[in-house]
């Protein structure tokens, strides 16, 4: 039985995309093997490659001056990646910190550059965004980096910072195809597969033309933009799968009506659970209306001795991986693209049905 999956990443894909990668398993398009045996630098392959990529730009409009690239390593990856190709040694870069993720990503960019972080939102314990007037680069900046949506606490910025000649870059790794964006506004998109674009072990990295090429001599090759641009992403061996599935992801995406129609799903289902998160009393969202991410959700229960009980009876009614991660506790429902509608339905009755029976 399929159930509906709550889990932040790897999270849920589309029932038709695993279908169809389960009938060409053995056999993908008459090679007599799967697409994982198949060489990465043959035809076939190649041009699935091609596919995805073309996809990806009709999908995300991405402008003829930028390369997107296939990288591994994650988002985890780009935390060090994006310092050791946009700053020079010593460089001062500004960085956003609005939660989790953006304290991993400034951790990580302390090792290679000077941090300077130009907004901080700890005052309200990571449950805001900053103001648009107070996301501006300090004199100098080699980039600013922000994190559009903070998958642990729910957290997502309602607008895309202004940073004048400043590139932006950001940690799109819970947001990505979830609704149109204007790319030409970042220097630097990147963002792991495993949320809204496939399998683990991709990193979609989107890059204007000149910011490539800076990369301090230090810079492993495989992250070192320009040489994966060359090479096409395929330095070395890539993850195939992970490619492989992407394209019948955006291929999925693109016959769902592409991003503008994503997003008024996405939207839709956003808005039904908070408005069903608001209308109790039992359970509560932290997060400031206007910062309130579309892809997770975090909420607690109003009696956390409930919460065991709570999360045993929603597996049971087929609503998994409901537990918000394990350093904040609470719960957390993420609703990225592959979770259609009807999903957020049957968790809104579940939460209805549970609280009648313990409110
Ligand atoms: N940034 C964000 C916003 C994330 O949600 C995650 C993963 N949950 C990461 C970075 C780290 O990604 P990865 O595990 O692919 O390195």
């Amino acid at each position: 039985m399929r159930v509906y999956n709550f889990s932040a990443g790897p999270a849920m894909l589309p029932l038709e995309v695993l279908e169809q990668a389960a009938a060409e398993m053995t056999d993908w398009q008459g090679s007599g093997m799967s697409v994982m045996e198949v060489s990465h630098r043959g035809k076939q392959f190649i041009a699935a490659a091609e596919e995805a990529e073309s996809l990806m730009r009709e999908l995300l409009a991405v402008p003829d001056d930028y390369r997107v690239l296939f990288l591994q390593g994650g988002a985890t990856g780009e935390f060090a990646a994006v310092p050791m190709n946009l700053a020079g040694e010593g460089d001062t870069v500004d960085y956003v910190n609005t939660g989790s993720w953006s304290k991993r990503a400034i951790g990580e960019a302390k090792r290679y550059a000077t941090v300077n972080v130009v907004a901080d939102e700890k005052s309200s314990n990571y449950t805001t965004t900053p103001s648009p007037e107070s996301v501006r680069p300090k004199e100098g900046a080699a980039y600013l980096h922000y994190t559009p949506n903070e998958t642990i606490g729910g957290v997502e910025f309602g607008y895309v910072p202004d940073t004048g000649d400043v590139p932006l870059v950001a940690d799109m790794s819970s947001t990505v195809l979830s609704r149109p964006i204007e790319v030409s506004r970042f220097g630097l998109i990147y963002a792991g597969a495993q949320k809204n674009m496939g399998p683990a072990g991709l990193c979609l990295v989107v890059v204007r033309d000149d910011l490539i090429g800076r990369a301090r001599p230090s810079t492993p090759s495989v992250w070192d933009y320009a040489a994966m641009a060359k090479a096409g992403s395929m330095l070395n061996t890539p993850p195939t799968f992970g490619i492989y599935l992407l394209g019948l992801i955006l291929r999925w995406l693109k016959g769902r009506g592409g991003l503008v129609a994503m997003g008024e799903i996405n939207r839709a289902k956003a808005e039904r659970l908070y408005a069903a998160i608001d209308r109790s009393g039992f359970y509560s969202n932290p997060v400031n209306p206007d910062a309130r991410s579309w892809m997770n959700v975090p909420f607690i229960l109003a009696d956390g001795r409930l919460d065991e009980t709570f999360l045993a009876e929603a597996q049971a009614a087929g609503l998994t991986n409901l537990a918000g991660h394990r350093s904040v506790g609470g719960m957390r429902a993420s609703i990225y693209n592959a979770m259609p509608i009807e999903g957020v339905d049957a968790l809104i009755d579940f939460l209805k049905e549970f609280e009648r029976r313990n409110g």
